[in-house]
């Protein structure tokens, strides 16, 4: 199956997907995740795409369109993906369709814009490996330490409060318009995020077997 979860910054789509790729054993592909690789890597497109991040805007299209055509490419995806974080934009959507790419399910996982911003202050992620917690909601096993690998645990820049205020900004303002984008094409289902993450989760499989 071939996915894309849809939603505001801090909305959980990180952890939804992290629950359907074990479900469905398909990877997720989160372009968030590869430009901070990138960054940390020290590539040209790591440091093109710093300056952006940083302040809480978009990544040009053509950059993170890029990443993709490539990564879905590579052998993991032939049995379904789960696109997390991507498309974010109606060109990035038709970059898609134009790959030839069919997309099965658009999950758009719902969180009214107050709550985001009180989330927000509350994640943390790997510096190693990205694996994403909650100082709330997803608790690490060992307080600041990734359960996954043992990396130190750190608050995203952009997700400090300033930053989240112009990320949601985006998001209304570009990545919103795809609800409709999809809903014509009769692939959208919404998921009212929830107090639980199991509970988000359960809404979520439904939503899959829809
Ligand atoms: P995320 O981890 O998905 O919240 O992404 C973090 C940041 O990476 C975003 O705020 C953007 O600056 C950039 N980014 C990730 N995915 C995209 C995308 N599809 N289009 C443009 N920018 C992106």
């Amino acid at each position: 199956m071939n996915l894309i979860l849809l939603g505001a910054p801090g909305a959980g789509k990180g952890t939804q997907a992290e629950m359907i790729s074990k479900h469905l054993n398909i990877p997720t592909i989160s372009t968030g995740n590869i430009i901070r690789a990138a960054l940390k890597s020290g590539t040209e497109m790591g440091l093109k795409a710093k300056s952006y991040m940083d302040a809480g805007q978009l990544v040009p299209d053509e950059v993170v369109i890029g990443i993709i055509s490539e990564r879905l490419k590579e052998e993991d995806c032939q049995n379904g993906f789960i696109l997390d974080g991507f498309p974010r934009t109606i060109p990035q959507a038709e970059a898609l369709d134009s790959m030839g790419i069919v997309i099965d399910k658009v999950i758009d996982i719902e969180v009214p814009d107050e709550k985001i911003a009180a989330r927000m202050s509350g994640r943390r992620v790997c510096e190693n490996c990205g694996t994403s917690y909650h100082l709330l909601y997803k608790i690490p096993r060992e307080e600041g330490k990734c359960n996954e690998c043992g990396g130190t645990l750190v608050q995203r820049k952009d997700d400090h409060p300033d930053t989240v205020l112009k990320r949601l900004t985006e998001y209304h303002n570009q990545t919103e318009p795809l609800k409709g984008y999809y809903e014509k094409q009769g692939k959208l289902f919404i998921v009212e995020g929830q107090e639980e993450v199991a509970d988000t989760t359960a809404l979520t499989f439904k939503a899959l077997e829809a």
